[in-house]
């Protein structure tokens, strides 16, 4: 296998812009996909969300020196970033290093990974094929080869693998509290569109449904 080739880091959150940091940091060629039309789309899908931990916790040590290099001041280590400050005062800061910036692709969704010349049912040889990327890309599909590949696709977009939560209402806005002894199980139509997988905007008023023996209503403002 050929190491010239890039290593292709799938994703454009924290964990895939780390990866990419810690490449940089070895001379390691890499390229970057991120399906959104910024980095960190799905952290930005919560951006009005505090985190629960500090920013001590959450930068990678390689993407610090990097960005410290840059003239970049690191936050208080102690405070907790909102989503939007995840974004705005690190990742985003990150990805516009000369290092990185020109080897992310953004609105380019990975749609196939496979070893070059094998299927399915060959084995022999498979662990020294290079990887072929397949990405979609302003309807483009594109392939380009890869030497190695990092997931950092996350779990925000193929959540819970129950089958009700992948199933329901993405569009709702509504939150679900299922009291143990009155919920519905996943299958019950009860719950119908009443659990929804986005986090409500909470400086909008934004009715939470509490699914119970009879449905209450509460405004949140
Ligand atoms: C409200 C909230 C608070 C949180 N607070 C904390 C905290 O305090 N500390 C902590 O450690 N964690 C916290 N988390 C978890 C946090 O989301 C993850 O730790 C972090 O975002 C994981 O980063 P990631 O890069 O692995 O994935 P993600 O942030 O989910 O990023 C994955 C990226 O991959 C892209 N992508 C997905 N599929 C494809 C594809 N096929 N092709 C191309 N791109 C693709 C997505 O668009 C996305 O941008 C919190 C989560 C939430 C929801």
């Amino acid at each position: 296998m050929s190491i010239t080739l890039p290593t292709a880091i799938i994703g454009g959150g924290p964990i895939a812009l780390a990866a990419a940091a810690q490449l940089v940091k070895r001379n390691m060629p890499f390229i970057l996909f991120e399906k959104g039309a910024q980095i960190a789309s799905s952290v930005l899908s919560w951006k009005h969300v505090r985190m629960f931990s500090p920013w001590e916790f959450n930068m990678d040590s390689a993407a610090k020196e990097l960005l410290m290099e840059s003239g970049w001041h690191a936050p208080a280590k102690d405070h907790m970033p909102t989503g939007l400050e995840l974004v705005n005062e690190y990742l985003l800061p990150l990805s516009q290093l000369k290092q990185l910036q020109s080897f992310i692709h953004l609105q380019s969704s990975v749609k196939a990974i496979y070893r070059k010349g094998f299927d399915k049912m060959k084995t022999a040889g498979r662990d020294l094929a290079v990887f072929i990327i397949e990405y979609e890309q302003h309807g483009n599909l594109l392939r380009i080869e890869a030497s190695s590949v990092i997931d950092a696709t996350g779990t925000w977009l193929t959540p819970n693998p129950m089958s009700f939560f992948s199933n329901v209402c993405e569009t709702s806005v509504e939150v679900c509290v299922l009291p143990v002894s009155s919920a519905p199980s996943w299958n019950d139509p009860r719950s119908g569109n009443a659990l929804s997988l986005d986090l409500p905007p909470i400086f909008s008023c934004t009715p939470i449904l509490i699914v119970a023996e009879t449905d209450v209503c509460i405004d949140v403002v």
